[in-house]
């Protein structure tokens, strides 16, 4: 599977191709075009003055055709000063006015080495080449003009003079003017035009852009492998991210490093992982309450009965493996009926409240403590034999039946009844505690039987 990270890296080095190779085209056709508008407005311009001259020399085009070939009526006003000088010089000139081979002419140079675009195409034979050694030819005008009807009146090509050129459309020419009236048409190829200066600049300019490309689609590789790296490593962190999420590890925070729309996605799901994270504390708080009610008396806030089994299963296990005695001590209030029915039961409840925060209060840390149901209680007193245990109860029972309970009523007395019995350590099975209870319960019915207030072991 292709990772996303390959898709944008390479998505984005074909995106910059073709970006660099689209501007590189348009740039160079702009670049050449503007080369060639330089090179032939200079000439095209000097040109008309000489066509215009000519034609006014003579009067027509038949006239000045028949009396000189306009070269050399150029080079006759020059030397006059009648005309200036030339715009090229003959080095500055195409270097040729035709390919090689088929016979075919251009009005222009052909492709040159550098990319120079080719010259236009007519029809036309090559005319031979000068003998060597012989009087070099007189070079042809650099652009074609037409009479008024189309036909060729000066040309660069030798042998369309006098013909119809219908290739040039009149509205790619420029109108020769004299006298405030139309003679003709000059078709200014830009391409022919390009004196040798400019030529060197667009070689070196080419020659630049060349370079400029090469670097670029170099530069693009790395660069697109770095921003799309980039842009993965964002996908790549929130990606983890998701995947270490877990009831705990809701909260999990990514780094937002744009204002894009990946720092968006970071941002939301900063805010969606807190959310969550907070949902979840809160499920867990409302969870923890509800287990901690389950396991909680709610009048008096002692453990309840549940609570005691598993609290106490703990400390049985400890004591059956390091040998340690246990005692289990059933508690009930004597009479507790009466103060029902005496003040009220409310007050009764009042009463269970306070006393459970007497027993905690004079209880050992280690001890456990439950209301068992009713007005029962139990403590467990772990790593304790029977009578250090007695002991503990019986201080406790008095402590009990000494306090004042002037909140209530200072008449107030309440006493406790308790039965006490070690718990078998040796027993291992299920129903151990369950023994006990049985036994404490017995032990219970003792000091209630021998008179209430008393402990019985
Ligand atoms: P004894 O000395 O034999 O234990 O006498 P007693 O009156 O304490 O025992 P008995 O079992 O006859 O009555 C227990 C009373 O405890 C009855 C019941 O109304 C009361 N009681 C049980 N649970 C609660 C409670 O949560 N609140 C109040 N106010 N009274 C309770
Ligand atoms: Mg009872
Ligand atoms: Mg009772």
């Amino acid at each position: 599977m292709v990772s996303l990270r390959s898709k944008i890296i390479l998505s984005m080095i074909l995106m910059s191709f073709v970006g660099i190779a689209l501007t590189a085209l348009t740039a160079r056709n702009l670049m050449v075009q503007r080369f060639n508008e330089l090179g032939r407005d200079p000439l095209a311009e000097s040109f008309m003055i000489e066509v215009i001259a000519y034609y006014s020399e003579y009067g027509s085009w038949e006239a000045a055709l028949a009396a000189e070939s306009h070269i050399e009526f150029v080079i006759r006003k020059r030397e006059t000063g009648e005309l200036p000088p030339p715009v090229l010089t003959p080095e500055d000139q195409p270097p040729a006015l035709w390919t090689e081979g088929d016979g075919v002419l251009l009005f222009g140079p052909p492709a040159g080495p550098m990319g120079l675009p080719g010259g236009q195409r007519f029809g036309g034979t090559r005319p031979p080449r000068p003998p060597a050694g012989s009087e070099p030819t007189l070079p042809p005008p650099p652009f074609l003009v037409l009479d008024t009807e189309g036909r060729a009146m000066l040309s660069p090509i030798p042998g369309l003079e006098g013909e119809l050129v219908p290739e040039v459309r009149l509205e790619d020419t420029i109108p020769v003017e004299y006298s405030g009236q139309v003679i003709g048409y000059l078709y200014s190829d830009a391409r022919a035009a390009l004196n040798r200066q400019h030529r060197l600049h667009l070689v070196a300019i080419n020659d630049s852009w060349w370079i400029t490309l090469l670097v670029v689609v170099g530069l693009s590789i790395p660069i697109g492998i770095i921003f799309g790296n980039r842009l993965g490593a964002s996908i790549d962190r929130l990606d983890r991210a998701i995947r270490a999420m877990q009831p705990g590890a809701l909260k999990q925070n990514v780094p937002v490093s744009s204002s894009d729309e990946l720092g968006h996605l970071s941002a939301s799901f900063n805010q969606m992982s807190a959310d969550l994270s907070n949902a979840y504390e809160e499920l867990e708080n409302s969870r923890q309450l509800m287990e901690e009610m389950s396991l909680q008396d709610p009048l008096t806030q002692l453990p309840n009965r549940r609570s005691f089994d598993e609290s106490t299963n703990l400390v049985l296990t400890q004591a059956y493996r390091h040998n340690r005695p246990c005692v289990l001590a059933m508690i009930d209030i004597d009479r507790f009926k009466l103060i029902n029915d005496n003040y009220s039961h409310a007050t009764g409840d009042r009463v269970l409240k306070l006393l459970a925060d007497l027993l905690r209060a004079n209880l050992r840390e280690v001890d456990i403590l439950a209301r068992y149901g009713g007005e029962e209680f139990l403590v467990l007193f772990p790593e304790t034999d029977l009578s250090e245990a007695y002991k503990l109860m019986e201080r406790l029972r008095e402590t009990v039946a000494e306090h004042q309970w002037n909140d209530i009523d200072e008449c107030l007395r309440i006493t406790l009844s308790a039965g006490l019995v070690e718990v078998d350590i040796n027993d291992t099975s299920s129903n151990t505690l369950a023994k006990a209870f049985n036994a404490a319960d017995k032990k219970l019915y003792l000091a209630k039987d021998n008179g209430r207030n008393r402990t019985e072991c």
